[in-house]
């Protein structure tokens, strides 16, 4: 199930919010107030500290608003009186503030619990930034108001909101987010009972170091806190430091447990504690947040693995898993009905053994591509060695897989039979390849001969390009009907070819325009070859019932020379052709 980072909307209303602040800070106040000065841990930032980092920022405002009055009046009644009322509000909001901004800032998901990096920013902006500055202005504050001085009152403050944000936020944020909730339904009871019984556990090795012990065994809570953060995650770690704060705290301030050595008064005490405390929170909350991310990875791991898996196997194309040298680590079952080869006997065996020889370099090629580029798909049409049934072509699309340092650790590659695509693609190239009145070549395919001509007469051949046009055509189309033009154009077309030799080709360039190319034949031989051909038109072409036309050309003849273009070869045909029907028609001229 997805995790919310943000609650939409905030689930506590502006005044259950004011009125959890208030009761949490007069319970500071009330409770571990020492020496007129400040509490000693003040968990009612944390709580609004953890309602802003898992609300929207448009909801902060009414959040802030109803929080500051509730600090004034907790200060007023139970802390430094009237007249510090609005400046420590103003404080707290300020502390409070900084932190969601940062956290925000630099937490790009919003999930401040969960992992090492967003708690670790969370725990430099809490100590290294807004309790250094709220820390000076309230411990001004406090030296005009009370008898505590400067430095006293900032280390109290300091300790007292960096302890309560740092033990009482995170937990506090996972209850909001629901996260507490989750795992209170998902959790097996196995594990449920598991988790009571280790807090219980630590509770009572918490109370017998504070209250029963004769001597200091300030470590001993610190293995079932290690085993907690091994075993019930960063929610249970949470618990069981707040329990460790509130034990401790009690036997600390009623003047009793191993701090009674430290020190002269309750305040070094309790700092002592404050100092205790936080060590341990750090120690165990950042194993708990890494070990709940692992957790989290390793389930998108199956999951994703499981996807894969279904995938793969309902696929009509073949997956293959290789290793970095090409071997077949893994196959899908359709590798069975696509190239009948059992899926078994394919792994361990290079996957080119698979690819005809011709296409095997291009294929590894795109092997080697995947791998030098992580992140890039590679394509490659191939024929297959083996197939079951009549398969001709086929595509692999591959790319690589990592490792999590970000190697390349083999590819997946997923192939297809493309073989009814390709005749497609073939008959659909032959179509366009030819004119469809007369069966001559398509301007563009006859270009495209002419092209590899001009690119053979540059290594020494000789071959020419006659440019034919038919002399006074529209006068048939005019006289007989536009159908009947179109039976001259494919007669003509027909009479000529079997005038060519093998190799010549003929095209329609548009028309009644048609071009002749004449391989391997110079000048005289294609100008008596042009005549051969005219003279195939001696006879009249029927044109409709006892009608008959007689048809000629005008033509223009060029050599091919490999060092001009296609263009200037045409316009020289052209301008040749130009001054044949300048010359009576039905005649040739040769380009200049
Ligand atoms: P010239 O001797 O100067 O070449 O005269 P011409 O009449 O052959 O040339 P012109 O360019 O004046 O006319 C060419 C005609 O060819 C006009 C057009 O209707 C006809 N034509 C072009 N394509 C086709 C076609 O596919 N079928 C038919 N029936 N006629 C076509
Ligand atoms: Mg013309
Ligand atoms: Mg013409």
């Amino acid at each position: 199930m997805p995790r919310v980072a943000l609650r939409h909307p905030s689930s506590l209303s502006p005044i259950a919010i004011g009125i959890i602040y208030f009761v949490a800070a007069c319970a500071a106040l009330a409770v571990s107030r020492f020496e007129g000065g400040l509490a000693f841990i003040w968990g009612a930032n944390a709580f609004l500290m953890a309602e802003l980092l898992t609300s929207r920022r448009r909801h902060w405002p009414r959040a802030l608003l109803a929080c500051a009055p509730a600090s004034a009046a907790a200060t007023a009644l139970l802390g430094m009186g009237p007249l510090a009322a609005v400046p420590m509000a103003a404080i707290n909001i300020l502390e409070a503030l900084i932190v969601a901004i940062l956290c925000r800032r630099f937490v790009p998901d919003h999930r401040v619990t969960g992992s090492i990096r967003p708690l670790l920013i969370f725990i430099v902006a809490l100590c290294g930034v807004a309790n250094v500055v709220a820390g000076v202005l309230a411990a001004s504050v406090a030296a005009l108001l009370t008898p505590v001085g400067f430095g006293p009152s900032f280390l109290q403050w300091y300790s007292g909101h960096v302890l309560g944000g740092l033990i009482c936020t995170p937990i506090l944020i996972m209850i909001l987010q629901g996260e507490a909730g989750r795992w209170w339904r998902e959790s097996p009871t196995a594990r449920k009972a598991e988790a009571a019984a280790l807090l219980l556990f630590f509770s009572l090795a918490a109370v017998h170091v504070f209250f029963w012990a004769r001597y200091p065994l300030l470590f001993a809570p610190l293995l079932p806190l290690v085993l907690i953060a091994f075993r019930v995650g960063q929610m249970g770690t949470a618990a069981a430091v707040i329990i460790l704060a509130m034990v401790g705290g009690a036997a600390t301030m009623a003047g009793e447990g191993p701090l009674m050595l430290i020190g002269e008064n309750v305040g070094q005490r309790v700092q002592f504690f404050q100092f205790y405390v936080a060590l341990s929170f750090l120690l165990c909350m950042p194993v708990a947040a890494e070990l709940t991310m692992r957790r989290r990875l390793f389930e998108m791991l199956a999951d994703s693995e499981n996807r894969f898996r279904a995938i793969a196997e309902h696929s009509g194309d073949i997956v293959l898993n290789l290793s970095i040298d090409g071997t077949i680590l893994y196959a899908s079952p359709s590798a069975h009905e696509q190239i009948g080869c059992a899926p078994d006997l394919l792994v361990g065996q290079p996957a080119a053994n698979l690819v005809d020889p011709q296409d095997r370099a291009a294929v590894i090629l795109a092997h080697r591509s995947a791998l030098a580029r992580p992140g890039s798909t590679h394509r490659v049409e191939f024929r297959p060695l083996i197939s079951s049934s009549d398969t001709e072509w086929c595509e692999i699309v591959t790319r690589a897989m990592v490792d999590e340092r970000g190697r390349p650790s083999g590819v997946v590659s997923t192939v297809r039979d493309i073989s009814k695509h390709k005749a497609r693609q073939r008959v659909l190239q032959q179509v366009a390849a030819r004119d469809s009145l007369t069966g001559a070549d398509s301007r563009r395919a006859f270009l495209e001969k002419l092209d590899r001509e001009i690119e053979r007469a540059g290594t020494g051949a000789r071959s020419c390009l006659l440019l034919i046009d038919l002399d006074h055509f529209k006068s048939v189309n005019d006289r007989y009907g536009h159908g009947a033009g179109d039976r001259v154009l494919s007669a003509f077309v027909e009479r000529l070819r079997p005038g060519l030799r093998t190799g010549d080709s003929i095209g329609r360039l548009g028309g009644e325009e048609f071009a002749i190319l004449l391989v391997d034949s110079d000048i005289d031989r294609s100008s008596a070859l042009c005549e051969r051909l005219r003279a195939r038109l001696a006879d009249p072409v029927p044109v409709g019932e006892g009608e008959a036309v007689f048809v000629t050309f005008s033509a223009g003849l060029v050599a091919l020379d490999g060092g001009s273009t296609r263009s200037a070869l045409l316009e020289a045909a052209d301008k040749a052709l130009y001054r044949a029907k300048h010359s009576g028609r039905n005649c040739l001229r040769l380009a200049a």
